[in-house]
């Protein structure tokens, strides 16, 4: 956090603590309490929708078990507090990964499908398990006593203000960690995130746990603070409730749920009281009016684009007068806010504040400041002394066949990679190379056949398996992390160097602080060695082509492989720059690490490759050093004939 934001942070906090006392009345204080509760919930649904990138219809039933673990536990156990509280979230975790475990084999709309069917079971449950629950009576529970003092409601504020700043504080260590990395990074690009030995599956799954233990936390401090639950509060309408107030508030952002927990609890009782009403509704219609005359003098928006948002809020503010009586016309007014912030801001109300902000404090967007100068590669890479296949291979291939409906992609295809190598693969478009690197590492599952690496039998293993095994790739369409910076690109890649958990990163504990020191210095050394140091901090979409595609080379070699896969990686780089990836290459060999290099430019595989395999249609149809494939009869006509022309 830079200081600006730390103390920005101070201040709100104090502005939070000192509320009940310029505003002591208990129906507000109760408002504000549970603004907070809906506030930890959403952060935790934003893991899940911001980072992860699904919707969950689930959350208002998770919020729901965590309620009534805590009801259950105080009323029929007489639990205290203090440890009602974490069980709660204990126990919604657990009902997490139980929703989470096969739900997450799905996604999209698939995804929103079981959460939702989840929710109904939920409230099913909770209505029939009379025994535990009360059924629909509900459950009656009393704020707790503190040395024998009873927590009253404005005590209550404050208990939840604490555990509001302490959700806070975490999930900002975790989404700025390793781990909050991942999230990210399975959103971005998920074959490339499980190719780099981040698994998709796992980490989504990890996300949703991580969700549903805070909407634990929520929903036990909700139970407390409401002294009576009953099943009803937890319905669809809740969940949709949470899902707009996190799209409202804006995604991937600390302040987005919180300003969405205001929104949604505070508009039910703006829209009642037709004057409050009326107030905001012409400080909103100001406010939009002000930046419409800022974005069309500065020229950042048309009056086209202008017109219609400007109307709209003046509309709001004249309808507010129109009407006598505001209660009849909330559901409509809050659809139309709605939708006037999904269209209008698609990142939400902070998403679009933040856009205006960086705009003037363009150090905002990067968020990594490093690239030390120490770390040379000698240090940085250690090739692990592997053992190789009973016939003294790294890696080969036996009578792979891959289809696809009618079409074999691949057949009965052997090949034998010696250890130290770079081993070229060529041929005509379509003719398969890049199915065998798919097959190779994981992406498909061969038809038949199998492929033994370091003696051992990797066909049919997961790509973050594969890749945790020593084998690293490049796409051919490139694959980067595009919102994240190139040196976070090269620092997922280093994924497998953390060892350290969740609870060191909550803590900062030395480990912590070591292997993420460690892992930057690599990654720094890493950019430097493809010649992109300068462009550490810049966001990996905003380079050119050929950049891309020597990042995603240094963030393969992060993975520290045994065996790299290139597919194509001199596509769009100019005369000079193939000259430097041709070192580069030689570099990587001299390092110990076996290469295997999909190639049209002859020059290239030809000068560097130490043997050659051609493949056409599906098949080998020869093998051998560069000067034996140029001479090669079946590959002039095949392939070669072409260029030698
Ligand atoms: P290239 O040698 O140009 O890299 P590919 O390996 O990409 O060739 O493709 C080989 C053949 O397999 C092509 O005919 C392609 O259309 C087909 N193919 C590749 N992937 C798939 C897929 N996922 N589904 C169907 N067909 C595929
Ligand atoms: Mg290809």
């Amino acid at each position: 956090m830079s200081l600006n934001k730390k103390i920005a942070a101070v201040l709100a906090i104090a502005v939070a603590a000192m509320l009940p006392t310029f505003w002591p009345n208990p129906y507000y204080i109760h408002l504000m309490v549970v603004i907070g509760i809906y506030a930890i919930l959403l952060l935790g649904l934003d893991i899940v929708v911001g980072y992860v990138g699904e919707v969950s219809l689930g959350h208002a039933a998770l919020f729901g078990v965590g309620s009534y673990a805590a009801g259950v536990l105080h009323a029929k156990l007489a639990v205290p507090f203090l440890l009602a509280v974490p069980a709660s979230i204990a126990i919604t975790g657990l009902f997490g990964a139980l929703l989470a475990l096969p739900a997450l084999r799905v996604s999209g709309p698939y995804l929103a499908m079981v959460t939702l069917a989840f929710g109904t079971i939920i409230q099913i449950l909770i209505n029939e398990m009379d025994f535990l629950t009360n059924g629909p009576l509900g459950l009656s529970v009393r704020k707790p006593v503190w040395f024998g003092h009873h927590i009253s409601g404005t005590d209550y504020y404050y208990v939840v203000l604490v555990a509001l700043i302490a959700t806070l504080f975490v999930i900002q260590r975790i989404l700025k960690s390793h781990l909050g990395r991942a999230f990210e990074a399975l959103h971005d690009s998920p074959i490339a995130s499980d190719c780099m030995g981040v698994s998709v599956y796992g980490y989504k799954v990890y996300a949703f746990v991580l969700s549903a233990a805070i909407a634990g936390l929520a929903g036990a401090l909700f139970t407390y603070s409401e002294e009576y639950i009953s099943p009803n509060t937890y319905n669809f309408e809740l969940t949709i409730l949470f899902l707009l107030a996190v799209i409202m508030g804006g995604r991937k952002t600390r302040t987005g749920p919180v300003l969405g927990a205001i929104i949604v609890v505070m508009l039910p009782n703006v829209l009642s009281d037709i004057d409050l009403f009326r107030e905001i509704s012409i400080g909103i219609a100001v406010i939009t009016a002000v930046y419409a005359v800022y974005a069309f003098v500065t020229r950042q928006r048309t009056a086209r684009q202008l017109a219609l948002p400007l109307a709209a809020t003046i509309a709001l503010a004249v309808s507010g007068f129109m009407m006598e009586n505001i209660t009849d016309h909330r559901l409509t007014i809050f659809g139309a806010m709605i939708l006037f912030v999904v269209y209008y801001l698609p990142n939400g109300i902070m998403g679009f504040l933040r856009g205006i902000i960086v705009k003037f404090r363009p150090q905002w967007i990067h968020r990594h400041t490093l690239i030390s100068e120490h770390g040379d590669m000698q240090h940085v890479w250690a090739v692990p002394d592997h053992p190789v296949t009973a016939n003294g291979f790294l890696l080969e291939a036996r009578n792979i066949v891959m289809q696809f409906g009618g079409l074999k992609a691949l057949s009965e295809v052997n090949l034998q990679i010696s250890k130290g190598t770079v081993h070229g693969l060529i041929g005509p478009n379509g003719s398969g190379k890049s199915t065998t690197m798919n097959v190779l590492t994981g992406i498909y599952k061969p038809t038949s056949g199998e492929i033994d690496f370091n003696g051992k039998l990797i066909t049919g293993a997961t790509p973050s398996s594969i890749a945790g095994e020593g084998i690293a790739r490049t796409f051919q369409n490139v694959q980067l992390f595009g919102e994240m910076t190139a040196i976070e690109n090269v620092l997922v890649g280093l994924h497998h160097t953390y060892r350290h958990n969740i609870l060191d990163v909550v803590f900062h504990t030395p480990r912590c602080k070591r292997e993420k020191h460690a892992a930057e210095v690599r990654a720094a050394s890493l950019l430097r060695f493809v010649g992109l140091a300068d462009l550490a901090n810049e966001e990996a979409r905003n380079l050119p082509y050929g950049k891309q595609r020597l990042l995603e080379i240094a963030r393969a070699l992060a993975l520290n492989p045994s065996l790299l896969l290139l597919d194509e990686p001199a596509a769009g780089l100019t005369a000079p720059d193939i000259k430097e990836l041709i070192a580069m290459i030689e570099k990587i060999r001299s390092h110990g690490i076996t290469v295997i290099l999909i190639e049209h430019h002859m020059d290239v595989v030809m000068s560097i490759c130490d043997k050659v395999t051609v493949l056409d249609f599906g098949q080998k149809i020869a093998e051998g050093t560069p000067a034996e494939i140029q001479s090669n009869e079946k590959v002039i006509g095949a392939y070669l004939g072409g260029s030698a022309a």
